[in-house]
């Protein structure tokens, strides 16, 4: 069952992703060389609970081990999930980092990837393309498109450009659960899939590699990584659809957020 939201609904969502919005800026200007991936954690726990909401990920337990933390930060080869310790973050990494909230018992979710000076123009040119793939994904989750628009539109993009798309891992619904139906690929064909109504809410979120896009899970449970170790870039808001269009509820920028036709941003 996809979930309809109703207008009060979007409103508590709207604060969800807002109060995200925020932490995602205290996160950001915490990323630096020699900083350990625990410490961003303990930051970014921190700040979740300043904005008076809990985060999401720690203790979610879909298998057998509860993630242990409240954010995942996957480092160059790593694509998701990645669990922080005592890796420091070095000049030249390339670090994606993947964080929700819950407020008012509505979830918000988002990622983004960061390159560390001096980085690889070559692994720059991946993060851009996979931030430019999600917004072109977000400009198709408009009434009147289906599912399938979104991914079609992502793989479009990032393939004839030579990246690999991630096709094992998914964009998903979010609303009271953090992962809820209907899943969104990040390929596609167009016009398949369910269709795309007012009040559904979905993460979109591309995972994008230099080199084939298969992936395999590390020891310790969670870490996925690239099975070629090429490297890997993720970015990921939650949308509202609105009569209007999509409305990006994981943002402060409202030229971001607007809800206007193309273009979103
Ligand atoms: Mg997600």
């Amino acid at each position: 069952m996809i979930a309809v939201r109703e207008g009060w609904e979007l409103d508590v969502m709207r604060s969800s992703g807002r109060k995200l919005a925020e932490v995602v800026e205290r996160v950001r200007e915490a990323v630096a060389i020699d900083i350990t991936t625990k410490d961003i954690d303990q930051l970014t726990e921190a700040a979740i609970l300043a904005v008076g909401a809990k985060p999401a990920f720690k203790g979610y337990k879909p298998g057998k081990v509860p993630f242990p933390a409240s954010i995942c930060i996957s480092i160059n080869e790593q694509v998701v999930h990645g669990v922080p310790g005592k890796r420091r973050i070095r000049a030249g990494d390339l670090v994606s980092l993947d964080f929700g909230l819950v407020y008012g018992g509505y979830y918000a979710d988002t990622a983004f990837t960061m390159l560390v000076p001096p980085g690889d123009p070559a692994d720059q040119a991946l993060l851009d393309a996979t931030r430019e793939a999600m917004f072109i994904g977000i400009a198709e989750a408009r009434p009147g498109k289906r599912i399938g628009d979104i991914g079609f539109a992502v793989e479009g993009y990032v393939t004839p450009r030579g990246y690999g798309v991630v096709t094992d891992m998914v964009g998903h619904g979010i609303g009271r659960r953090l992962h809820e139906e209907p899943s969104v690929p990040n390929y596609g064909k167009k016009n398949t899939g369910p269709n795309i109504v007012p009040g559904m809410v979905i993460a979109i979120e591309p995972m994008i590699t230099r080199g084939r896009g298969k992936i395999k899970t590390l020891g310790d449970g969670w870490t996925v990584a690239t099975e070629d170790n090429s490297r890997s870039a993720h970015f990921e808001h939650t949308v509202a659809i609105t009569p209007r269009g999509p409305e990006i509820l994981t943002t402060l920028d409202p030229a971001v957020r607007s809800p206007v036709s193309p273009p979103i941003r």
